[in-house]
């Protein structure tokens, strides 16, 4: 399975790291090495002095499709999901400047945080799912998808372009602002409409 996540889908988040806005979905690719071991902590790695948690909501992709079509793209996932995309803002600025690949900031092993899925018709109105992120039970991420600038379906139709996206595949759709740097020890809990979806222990 592959990982697809979707950077700056939200417009306070890119305010707040003075991004630009892009004309289309920023795309970039986690490898399944990437994946937090479910109940297994967060270890902050060696090479990074400023590793961010950035809550985003999930979709699993049920069946194989490539050129999907917007209209049609609700037929590939039945599920959403809860994740933290863990990113070493510091290396990542580097990469940013040097204009370089984001892999090493973005990618590394662990920075894949996969909570459980929820079947959608038990969400409601997927374009208006609120999303929070408590860090020792701090609200420190407020999210709704009504604020996304590319919506679930228009994403898959997107990134369906250019990769063939197969059952068990998972996008990250984004985070909303309030980004920040985790500690070890801290405590990260992620909830979609007040329902916990992951815990997991910084070390
Ligand atoms: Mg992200």
């Amino acid at each position: 399975m592959k990982i697809i996540c979707i950077g700056r889908n939200y417009a306070k988040h890119i305010e707040e790291l003075a991004s630009e806005k892009p004309e289309n979905p920023v795309v970039f690719l986690k490898p399944d090495s990437a994946i937090l071991a479910k109940n297994q902590p967060f270890f902050i790695p060696p090479f990074s002095n400023n590793i961010h948690y950035e809550v985003e909501v999930l979709v699993k992709i049920n069946k194989v499709g490539k050129y999907i079509d917007t209209k049609f793209a609700h037929k590939y996932y039945d599920e959403l999901g809860l994740g933290i995309d863990f990113t070493a803002r510091d290396v990542q600025e580097t990469c940013k400047k040097k204009g370089l690949p984001w892999e090493k900031a973005k990618a590394f092993d662990g920075s894949a945080v996969i909570g459980r899925f929820i079947p959608k018709e038990k969400l409601g109105d997927l374009e208006n799912l609120a999303f929070k992120l408590y860090k020792n039970s701090e609200l420190v991420q407020d999210g709704n998808t009504n604020a996304m600038l590319w919506k679930i379906d228009e994403l898959i139709a997107y990134v369906s372009q250019f990769f063939t996206l197969k059952k068990g595949d998972i996008i990250f759709t984004g985070t909303p602002s309030g980004v920040g740097k985790v500690s070890e020890n801290d405590n990260l809990v992620g909830a979609i409409n007040e329902q916990e979806m992951f815990s997991i222990k910084i070390k």
